[in-house]
Parts: C-alpha cells; sequence; structure tokens
C-alpha cells in the first residue's frame, strides 16, 4: 500500500460542487478584489472563532509581520517566542528589526509558560505563542504574565483554526491572532491566504489601510502600507470550507484517536494534549529516538512521512546574525531531533490507517 505523508485533493472532491459553483460565481461575478466574499468571509470567519474584528490578508507570515509592525513592534524591541515554532513566526518578527528571544518548549510542543519571565528584560516588548500542530496551548498563565509586565501578547494560529482552551479559540486570548489559509492547513484554501483576529476596533481599521497600500480612502495613503489583500477567489472558498470546519476537525480528532488508540511500541511518544484544550490534530507529530531508523522502515513499507522541523530557527542559516549554537536551546533542538509527522489527511481510510498503525507497532 502506498501512503503519502499528505494529500489536499480528497478534502476538494468531498465538497467538489460547491467550490466548483463558488469559483464560477466568483469569475462571472466582475469583481475580483476587496468585493462581497471577501467582507463575507470576514465577519464568518470571526463569528467562528468567538473574536470580534477578523481581516484578511494575503498570507500568513503577513498577519504576523503587520500585526508586529501595527502593535508597534520594530528596532531595539524584544519579542519572546518558542523555539520549536516554524521559521515564518520569527521572521513575523524580525522583517519589523526587532529581536526574537527563544523560550524552550514543554513536552507538549507549546511555549513553557514557567521560563518565559526569566527572559523578560526592559526591551521585551510583546510573546508570541504558536498553537503548533493544532496542540492548543493553555493560555492563563501567559495572559497573566502578560498583564503583570504590560507586553503585547499575539498567536500564531496558523495550524490552530478551531483549537481552544477553556471553550476560547485560538486567536481571541491576545492583542492579534494571526491566521493562515495556505493549502496544507485545516482551513486551507487555494493558493495564498492569511487573515488577522483583533479586538479592538482601531487596530482592526489600521489592518484595513494598511493591507491597501495604507489607504482610507482611494488615492488618500496615510501611511506606508502593503498590498497584502485576500482575493475574492480564495475568500469565496474559505466560505465553503468554513461550512464544512466542524464536520473536518471531528475527522482529523477520529483519525487522531485511531492513532492514540492503536499505536503500541515503546520507542514511540505518542502527543498528549494538555487539560481543558481541544486540539485541532493539524498534524499528529509522534517523537522518536531512533527517527531516520524508523522513517527507513516506514518509507520501505509504503509509508511517506515528514518532520516539522528538522531545523529549528535559531540554527537556520538566516538567522546565523543570532549567533545562537548548537546546544543554546537543548529542549528545542532534540525535539528537532526526534519530531515525526504521520499522515493524517482528510479523507484517509482505516485501512490506510490501520496499515500505518501496523508498521509502526512492527518497528524494532
Ligand atoms: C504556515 C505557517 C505560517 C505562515 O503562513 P503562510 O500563509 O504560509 O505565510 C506561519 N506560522 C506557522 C506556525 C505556520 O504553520
Amino acid at each position: 500500500m502506498q501512503i503519502p505523508a499528505n494529500r489536499l485533493d480528497l478534502a476538494f472532491c468531498m465538497h467538489q460542487q460547491e467550490y466548483e459553483q463558488k469559483a464560477l460565481e466568483v469569475l462571472r461575478s466582475g469583481f475580483y478584489v476587496m468585493g462581497r466574499e471577501l467582507a463575507a468571509f470576514e465577519s464568518e470567519f470571526a463569528a467562528f472563532t468567538g473574536g470580534q474584528y477578523c481581516v484578511g490578508l494575503a498570507s500568513g507570515l503577513d498577519a504576523l509581520w503587520i500585526a508586529f509592525r501595527l502593535l508597534g513592534i520594530g528596532v531595539g524591541d524584544e519579542v519572546i517566542v518558542q523555539g520549536n515554532t516554524y521559521i515564518a513566526s520569527v521572521m513575523g518578527i524580525t522583517i519589523n528589526g526587532a529581536t526574537p528571544v527563544f523560550a524552550e518548549p514543554n513536552e507538549r510542543f507549546g511555549i513553557d509558560a514557567d521560563r518565559i519571565e526569566a527572559l523578560i528584560t526592559p526591551r521585551t516588548k510583546a510573546i508570541l505563542v504558536t498553537h503548533l500542530y493544532g496542540m492548543m496551548t493553555p493560555m492563563n498563565k501567559i495572559t497573566q504574565i502578560c498583564r503583570t509586565h504590560g507586553l503585547k501578547l499575539v498567536e500564531d494560529c496558523a495550524q490552530a483554526h478551531g483549537a481552544s482552551y477553556a471553550g476560547r479559540m485560538a486567536g481571541t486570548f491576545g492583542d492579534v491572532g494571526c491566521f493562515s489559509f495556505y493549502p496544507t492547513k485545516n482551513l486551507g484554501c487555494f493558493g495564498d491566504g492569511g487573515a488577522v483576529i483583533v479586538k479592538d476596533a482601531a487596530l482592526a481599521e489600521a489592518f484595513r489601510v494598511f493591507r491597501n497600500y495604507g489607504s482610507e480612502k482611494k488615492y488618500c495613503n496615510s501611511v506606508v502600507g502593503a498590498n497584502s489583500r485576500l482575493d475574492e477567489l480564495q475568500a469565496g472558498l474559505l466560505r465553503v470550507r468554513l461550512r464544512y470546519m466542524e464536520e473536518l476537525t471531528a475527522e482529523k480528532s477520529r483519525l487522531a484517536r485511531r492513532y492514540a488508540q492503536g499505536i503500541r511500541n515503546a520507542q514511540i511518544r505518542l502527543p498528549e494534549p494538555a487539560a481543558d484544550t481541544v486540539n485541532v490534530w493539524h498534524q499528529y507529530v509522534i517523537r522518536c529516538e531512533r527517527r531516520q531508523a524508523l522513517i527507513d522502515n516506514l518509507r520501505a513499507k509504503g509509508i511517506g512521512t515528514q518532520i516539522h522541523y528538522p531545523i529549528p530557527p535559531h540554527l537556520s542559516q538566516a538567522y546565523r546574525y543570532l549567533g545562537l549554537r548548537r546546544g543554546s536551546l537543548p529542549v528545542t533542538e532534540h525535539l528537532a531531533d526526534t519530531v515525526l509527522s504521520l499522515p493524517i489527511y482528510f479523507g484517509m481510510t482505516q485501512k490506510e490507517q490501520d496499515y500505518v498503525i501496523r508498521a509502526l507497532n512492527a518497528f524494532e
């Protein structure tokens, strides 16, 4: 049996007619940027998260860097971020000239709240929390720290559409919740897309102005902005997908539960969600000290896997200028050396999953 690490076509096929109908509707409408579909998606996605305002943007990275820009964070400022995040989180900080200060993650892949306060300096301006792999980070202690120290809080929810802690959804805890709709994400579009969720009306308006060349009114530009708009085609297709999010998330939970119940191998450590969280299983990430042997073993059986992520941001060439060496973040580095993402895609069959489970259990 051949099982790819991921596939995206099946989620499209599940609601093919509706996607095709929406695409035709937009193509025939004559409006392609900043129209009805965007406005409708923004209010529907805000309602989905329980957040106040949604502003559609061109990507998740744009959501991040524009968030820090509009929060006034730049040169000379520090932002605390977990070492094991996707590199785009860090770029959102450094594009503005601010400095990332890396915190070690805990056993659940999230930022270790107990290690944050030791990293706070007079230059610290914000904390960026990534709900990595769809594993929701418990936010109580972190919001407390932000209040005590007067720090901004930004959430990277690119992998966590619909995840929640204590009944509240990812993206609604901080000043800005940043989302990506890149095709591999649980709420994925058919190209690039992103959005922010914000509480503050003035900040929401600042995003709306910034994404459109800093113009409040046509040809009246109040600030130097960007071109970062979620186009009508993507917004329309996202509206279709959003209608099925509950169903899609339930499917991922079912797949995750089957892995948790079926995998029995002392060499494999399963992901453990924190108490009072709902995880959305963007990825199903196991840990194995003999990872390369496991990858080879699975590949020989036709099973694809991925590593999210093999090189942590602080060790990537892009961030060599920070001067952090191997050994500076041992927990992060050990995760990078041992994590492995199993196939967990929409439309994965029970037979396929049983095959993966049998292969994992046979690994010695
Ligand atoms: C995908 C992703 C991003 C970037 O989103 P894009 O839409 O690809 O720019 C940022 N952070 C995390 C954690 C992601 O998974």
